[in-house]
């Protein structure tokens, strides 16, 4: 194909507001896929994407398009994952291109994903295309929304499209767009080999397959390669292109997108933002903005059952071949015996990967309470990371704790501005500032400890402001703070599985609700089980679960019947996955509702 008449972008929106939808008849209007051969969105490959609507893993898709001007381009599609846990992985599936359509819900306006999203495409030098969606729907105001972007983001967006991806209308105003207002990608075909690995994922027959954007030189079959983060040279046994398949072809030259597969064994050799050259003549510097991400969130993975290990194991493990952000080592807890400390990009991602291991595994497992990495400097001067809150040091021995901070910008209607700051200093919040993006909206500016984060802030921000408010977080560094920390014991009994670090003025509040709910869901037993949160040797609340009398039934006379009932139910349904913990058997879902305090 001629450089001139390719054209390389991405879709870029604030969740729900179409990027899929429009996608998809992008595809359908290019004839690319037959409806038949379409699956309802076919660019979120995975059933658990699916069911949450979101996108986890990236794609490229070719297309064929014929404009009116008679010439026949090329366009790669290229998805990108919708949430923040995934925005370095956005990143780089954004250099791979030249422009970006920016879809915004013509009922909703602009909000803090879809600026998050404009600012890490203008970091890339991306042309924006606005295109305003859901005119179909009743309450659209599309002439508001096209202002609205010009007065927040400030682009031009009188041209912009006015469309309904959902019943195909103007979509040809947005391919003609595409021809348009997106550059032709730039680059020199004779120069060493530059090319970007924008995703990668594991292919039990090919081994590794990358998503490439090739910026110089070209990539063929037989070809040896090198990755320039780690010096590693592979020989390439395939290259194409993906359409509705993957459709080998003889080279991928400059401007180009594709895929590459090298007997590759592991994602994590083949890492998203890695610069592929040509092993003999190297490109003198890699594409610029690698990092290798880390993880932000940890909790252990426990199985249900002791024998279980070796499975959680290999599941873990044949997670991890297609996920090069998932970390995980063995670890053992007292009370939950061998399983996984497991790292995590976010709260989304950890939640994808138990409820994959549950689902496609078809384990039991048991999660710890999530944790963040505190850095725990001691008094004989060591500084040390602890992910585990077991593995804290006693008291005696450590100076002071540091937290991780966030920058959080949320975006809000303004009627719920003091609901919001309530709850952000609730969460230990530094209010930073608040700006009026128009009369009607603001946008609020804070810093909050990642670890009040990672407990239901986003529950809790979605029920305050209706779901009208979205938020966005960056790691912003580490805080010195009064940290502590908060033991659970059931019967006595410690158990380490419950730990976890706070705030010294929240350990109070958290230890008697922690309390209040095992005594919830903890079943009666045959003597009273005391349940207590302690710090140290100090117990700060006490709950006891009263021993069950003769006749469970006994207990409903007087009662709510249909409570009791459903009670019971839960009970049973919960007895597959007891544990053990000294003589009380604890349901698995008393692990996670530790999670929760509501
Ligand atoms: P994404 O999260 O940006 O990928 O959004 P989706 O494409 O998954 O769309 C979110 C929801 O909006 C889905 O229920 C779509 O059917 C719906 N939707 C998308 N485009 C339109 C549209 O033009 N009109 C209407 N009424 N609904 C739409
Ligand atoms: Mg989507």
């Amino acid at each position: 194909v001629d450089r001139e008449n390719i054209r390389n972008f991405s879709i870029i929106a604030h969740i729900d507001h179409g990027k899929s939808t429009l996608a998809d008849r992008l595809i359908e209007k290019t004839g690319m896929i037959t409806q038949r051969e379409m699956q309802d969105q076919v660019l979120d490959k995975m059933d658990l994407e699916r069911e949450r609507g979101i996108t986890i893993k990236l794609k490229a898709v070719r297309l064929n398009y014929k404009a009116n001007n008679g010439k026949d381009y090329v366009f790669n599609l290229i998805d990108t994952p919708g949430h923040v846990d995934f925005n370095y992985e956005v990143s780089r599936s954004l250099a791979a291109c030249e422009g970006a359509i920016l879809v915004v819900d013509a009922t909703q306006g602009v909000e803090a994903q879809t600026l998050a999203n404009v600012y890490l495409a203008i970091d890339q030098d991306l042309e924006i295309f606005p295109v305003i969606n859901k005119v179909d729907l009743p309450s659209a105001r599309p002439e508001e929304v096209a202002q609205e972007i010009e007065d927040i983001i400030g682009i031009d967006a009188s041209y912009a499209p006015h469309i309904s991806a959902k019943e195909g209308l103007n979509i040809d105003q947005v391919l003609e767009g595409i021809v348009e207002r997106i550059p032709a990608p730039v680059g020199d075909e004779n120069k060493p080999l530059k090319a970007l690995i924008f995703d990668s994922y594991y292919d039990p027959y090919k081994g590794v397959t990358c998503y490439i954007r090739v910026f110089d030189g070209k990539i063929y079959p037989g070809m040896k390669i090198k990755l320039m983060s780690t010096g590693k040279e592979f020989e390439v046994t395939e290259v194409g292109i993906s359409t509705s398949k993957q459709i080998p072809v003889d080279f991928l030259s400059a401007g180009e997108v594709g895929y590459v597969a090298a007997s590759i064994k592991n994602v994590k050799e083949a890492r998203v933002g890695d610069t592929i050259t040509d092993a003999y003549n190297s490109t003198d510097k890699p594409f610029p903005g690698y990092k290798k991400v880390t993880s932000m969130v940890y909790c252990g993975i426990y199985p249900a059952e002791g024998e279980d290990f070796n499975s959680v194991r290999d599941a873990l493990e044949k997670l991890q071949v297609n996920d090069a952000s998932l970390v995980f080592e063995p670890e053992t807890s007292q009370a939950l015996g061998f399983g996984f400390r497991c790292g995590f990009l976010g709260l989304l991602h950890m939640e994808i990967i138990q409820e994959r291991l549950e689902r496609e595994f078809d384990l039991n497992i048991i999660t710890t309470a999530p944790s963040v990495i505190y850095k725990v400097h001691k008094t004989d001067g060591e500084i040390i990371d602890i992910q585990n809150p077991s593995n804290l040091p006693k008291p005696s021995e450590i100076d002071y704790i540091e937290e991780p901070i966030v920058s959080a910008s949320i975006m809000t209607p303004s009627e719920y501005v003091g609901a919001i700051m309530e709850l952000c200093q609730n969460k230990r919040g530094t209010f930073l500032n608040m700006e009026y993006l128009d009369q009607k909206r603001v946008t609020l500016k804070y810093e909050l400890p990642l670890n009040e984060v990672i407990y239901d802030f986003f529950d809790a921000l979605k029920s305050k402001t209706r779901g009208y408010a979205s938020f966005d977080y960056e790691l912003k560094g580490y805080n010195r703070s009064e940290l502590v920390k908060l033991d659970i014991l059931i019967n006595g009994e410690l158990v380490d599985a419950f730990s976890m670090i706070v705030h010294e003025e929240k350990a109070y509040e958290r230890g008697r609700i922690i309390a209040e709910k095992l005594v919830d869901v903890i079943p009666r037993h045959q003597f009273a089980i005391p349940i207590q949160a302690a710090i140290g040797s100090k117990i700060i609340a006490r709950e006891t679960i009263r021993a069950l009398r003769k006749d469970v039934l006994a207990k409903c006379y007087g009662g709510d019947i249909s409570r009791k009932k459903k009670l019971l139910e839960k009970q049973k349904e919960g007895k597959k996955r007891m544990r053990q913990i000294g003589s009380v058997e604890v349901p698995q879902e008393a692990f996670l509702s530790v999670l929760k305090y509501d």
